[in-house]
């Protein structure tokens, strides 16, 4: 399939669709990220890559990372995790405290926050060196050792995470936190600043696209059984609160970041990153979930 002139194609027509979002804005180096940055990367299992725009710029991929650190949390821990971690779409927004204290500190999905905060946790008890290793275990996932920690982005989730603070310290409160809350948020705060590109990103999620091994190298990165419940958990809860309409209109299984990033797997087939940092209202990239919505409709690829 020519990627190339689709993504060409896709880039032409979303440019009506710049302007509508909004940049997210609750820490000051986000909000300075300029709007109209706009890239695309597509890595196939053959081992090809297509890339659009900025695709080699590097951005916050916030919750993206939270798919890392739930593979190496269920590397570590195995099945064992889903008893401090449910795996049902949340319906509510990313940072809710309400439906944690309902649910008596067991967070709904790993890709919330909450969920994200026991995932790290789960890193952390095994690792004192849980942020180096998240940051090697991410270098090696996207075969970049440039891949680093935007430290300014990381000082200020930490600055304004108040919400994320009082969120571990109600997890600790059930019993659902083993380590300390600032080790635990130190890592997390860094996670969600890592700095990669499309590229880095698309690589980085290939392995899920190929039953867990990397197309490139052959090593096996993740069980294939593993890869197989990642993407389930990516597509009933990688896109907040949305993940149902994501589902209908694009149907793949996917992550979103409040940077703008979306990465997309298509098993069997493909990696796909873009990023575009104006938001819809729910904190999904606005032009990202459209131009993955006209890719799979093009290339008639889907899980459906
Ligand atoms: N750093 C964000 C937070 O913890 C993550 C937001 C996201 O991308 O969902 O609030």
């Amino acid at each position: 399939m020519n990627y190339q002139r689709i993504l060409e194609n896709i880039g032409q027509q979303v440019q009506r669709e710049f302007g509508k979002g909004k940049v997210a804005d609750y820490i000051p180096a986000l909000a300075r990220v300029p709007p109209k940055k706009f890239g695309i990367t597509v890595a196939t299992v053959e081992g090809d890559e297509f890339r659009f725009g900025d695709s080699e710029e590097p951005f916050s991929i916030q919750s993206i990372s939270k798919v890392f650190a739930l593979s190496l949390a269920l590397k570590l821990e195995g099945a064992k995790l889903w008893t401090r971690v449910g795996r049902e779409p949340s319906g509510n927004p990313y940072n809710s405290l309400v439906q944690l204290e309902k649910e008596r500190g067991i967070p709904r999905n790993p890709f919330i926050n909450a969920g994200a905060l026991v995932t790290t946790d789960t890193v952390v008890s095994y690792d004192q060196n849980a942020g180096r290793t998240m940051l090697e275990y991410v270098r090696h996932l996207s075969q970049n050792p440039a891949v680093q920690y935007d430290e300014e982005v990381a000082m200020s989730e930490k600055e304004y995470g108040h919400l994320n603070f009082a969120m571990s310290y109600f997890l600790k409160s059930h019993g659902n936190l083993r380590c300390n809350v600032e080790d635990v948020l130190d890592v997390y705060f860094h996670q969600c600043a890592l700095a990669m590109s499309c590229t880095d990103t698309a690589r980085a999620f290939l392995h899920l696209a190929n039953r867990g091994t990397s197309p490139i190298s052959g090593e096996k990165l993740v069980p294939a059984r593993r890869a197989k419940r990642i993407n389930a958990v990516m597509l009933t809860c990688g896109l907040y609160d949305a993940v149902g309409n994501f589902a209908y209109r694009v149907g793949i299984p996917a992550k979103s970041g409040v940077g703008g990033g979306i990465v997309g797997v298509i098993p069997g087939v493909l990696s796909i990153c873009v990023w575009s940092p104006e938001l819809d209202a729910i904190g999904n990239s606005r032009v990202g979930a459209k131009v993955l919505e006209l890719f799979t409709t093009k290339t008639k690829l889907s899980v459906f």
